[in-house]
């Protein structure tokens, strides 16, 4: 480590406090060769240097006898302050009471004064250095058993040290990951696992030497690598690619690499190698890509992620999610007729306003949290049915959204019928509208919730029809009751020629089965026509109505 400091000239700060220029010139001549020397004349203006943070300072030499604050006082509110206890302080004085009392209030070490000969001060001041920083490093466990590489822990502390020393110098970390780590472990055994990451291990450690970098492993798999901004990650990643290949050809590892280029140096090392990570993290199964760069936008997404999923239990008990309904018409007649309406989710974020539900509900469905929502929708629109009732005296059936998620839970039909029994409502004025797709992930069980589902009397609409692979297949399999069919051919149906053959497709289809055809996004009345002409029976969309607060959608129903 003493090498590493050397080789990139780090020079430590230290802080002359005295009040008589003549110390603080025989002190600032004899340290300025190995320190980088500033100088307070009382210990107000030392507190106030200190305060500031424009650099580590790795040691203060105080006097005692100061006008304005003496030193026992500095050295008092130094000790108060967290930010500034660790700063080891030498007390110069020419009083021994004074030397014992400064040592008991939490000074290092003491020079007496008049001046010792010059060696005896600059050997304590660097062996308070010494100590100080040895203390820092000592709590965290140095040297990983496996591979001989630096704990996270020590590797962070190292980090932070070299930092102090230069706190601008333009650094990249990087971090590696072995894909599939476990499977290694399973399938060839512990000791192969161990061997890749011994193997690792020394290819990074010889690279590093040659780089001027430092690294260090931790959790199982992970390597972290801290050296100058402009280092060739790429080499390195493909050495040590090489290195593996070469030892071990029958391994087959695979590496990740995400790296953060030219850290922002206001942040905590801590904070550089999780950016690092995370963007190692985003290519995980992605066999297109082994190198990724942390950046800005990407970063701001996941903290905007991170923060939705943590006030989502509040948004629900303060109600700033509100369901809003989007009306479908029957178009055959006439006059438009309204049918049904569908719920769809809005959060009024007291932060961040408006959200729309394509920002959470793909969050919310990789991670669980979309059953929680979904419930709570599902709660108020049936709630909001039973209301219409009473009010207006007629039934608006409303559709729900369920999530391929809510599929899996055996307590679905259950759910849905106390749903009726609270409310009051019969099954058809509670429609379920499930996405296409959910049929791609689980077949047999999806077939089964839904026949289920319809032998208790629910109306299902199969929603986004035609925006996946697995439609006519399905349509074989499972009884729906309705087809929602996809936006985008309402698109492009006057686009091109292909897409309006898509549509008298899917109307022939549902003709043949016997089940009406809803047909979302339809903007505007040339769209409306276009469907009305080749028999479509429902449509929703900004045609008639964006989706509307549940106040606004009375309108509608008045007529
Ligand atoms: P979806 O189920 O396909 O819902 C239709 C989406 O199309 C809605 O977007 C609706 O506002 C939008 N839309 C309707 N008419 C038009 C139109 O004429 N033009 C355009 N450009 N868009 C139109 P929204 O409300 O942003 O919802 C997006 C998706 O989020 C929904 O797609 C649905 O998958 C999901 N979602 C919304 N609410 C819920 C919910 O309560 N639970 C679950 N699981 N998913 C929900
Ligand atoms: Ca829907
Ligand atoms: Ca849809």
């Amino acid at each position: 480590m003493q090498n590493y400091r050397k080789n990139i000239g780090l020079r430590r700060h230290i802080l002359i406090v005295d009040d008589e220029l003549v110390n603080r010139e025989i002190l600032g001549n004899l340290l300025s060769r190995d320190y980088v020397v500033h100088f307070a004349e009382n210990g107000r203006e030392a507190l106030d240097i200190l305060q500031k943070r424009e650099h580590i300072y790795s040691l203060l030499l105080l006097d005692l006898l100061m006008p304005v604050m003496n030193g026992f006082e500095t050295l008092e509110i130094m000790k108060s302050d967290s930010r500034l206890r660790s700063i080891p302080v030498i007390v110069m004085t020419s009083e021994k009471d004074a030397e014992v009392q400064s040592i008991k209030m939490g000074a290092a070490d003491f020079i007496a004064k008049p001046f010792d000969l010059p060696e005896v001060i600059l050997a304590r001041c660097e062996r308070i250095i010494q100590l100080q920083e040895d203390k820092s490093l000592i709590h965290a466990a140095a040297k990983d058993n496996l591979t001989g590489l630096y704990t996270k822990d020590f590797f962070t502390e190292y980090i932070k040290q070299l930092e102090s020393y230069d706190p601008n110098r333009p650094i990249d970390v990087m971090v590696l990951n072995i894909d599939h780590f476990h499977l290694i472990n399973e399938l060839y055994g512990r000791e192969q696992g161990d061997l890749v990451l011994t193997c690792i291990a020394d290819s990074l450690t010889r690279i590093l030497s040659k780089v001027q970098g430092i690294g260090c492993r931790s959790e199982a798999d992970y390597f972290y690598v801290y050296c100058d901004h402009g280092t060739d990650f790429d080499e390195i990643f493909h050495s040590l690619l090489e290195g593996l290949n070469d030892k071990l050809p029958a391994s087959h590892v695979r590496l990740r690499m995400g790296v953060y280029c030219d850290v922002d140096n206001s942040l905590a090392p801590e904070d550089w190698l999780d950016r690092a990570k995370t963007a190692c993290d985003r290519i995980r199964g992605d066999y297109s890509r082994y190198i990724e760069f942390y950046s800005k936008e990407f970063y701001e997404k996941s903290k905007y992620q991170e923060k939705l999923i943590n006030d989502i239990d509040g948004a629900i008990a303060a109600r700033d999610l509100i369901v809003f309904y989007q009306p479908k018409y029957a178009i055959q007649g006439d006059h438009p007729v309204l049918r049904s309406a569908e719920a769809l989710i809005r959060w009024k974020h007291p932060e961040l306003g408006m959200i729309s539900p394509g920002d959470f509900i793909p969050l919310f469905e990789s991670n669980g949290l979309i059953q929680k929502l979904d419930r709570y929708v599902w709660n108020e629109a049936a709630r909001q049915v039973g209301e219409w009732k009473k009010t207006f005296g007629v039934s608006v059936p409303v559709s729900v959204n369920v999530s391929r998620m809510d599929i899996y839970d055996p307590k679905l039909r259950e759910e849905f019928r106390t749903l009726l029994k609270e409310n009051d409502l019969e099954f058809h004025e509670l429609m379920l509208e499930i996405t296409e797709s959910a049929y791609a992930d689980n077949a047999d069980q999806l077939v089964n919730v839904v026949e289920d589902l319809r032998s208790d009397g629910f109306l299902i609409e199969m929603d986004d029809f035609g925006s996946g692979y697995s439609s006519l297949n399905m349509l074989t399999t499972i009884p729906i009751d309705a087809l929602k069919m996809d936006m985008k051919f309402i698109r492009n149906m006057q686009k091109d020629e292909k897409s309006m053959k898509l549509v008298e497709l899917v109307l022939d289809i549902a003709k043949f089965l016997q089940v009406p055809v809803i047909a979302e996004g339809v903007e505007t009345a040339e769209q409306m026509q276009l469907l009305k002409t080749r028999g479509c029976d429902i449509v929703q969309g900004y045609y008639f109505s964006r989706p509307v607060p549940p106040e606004e959608f009375s309108r509608f129903i008045a007529g």
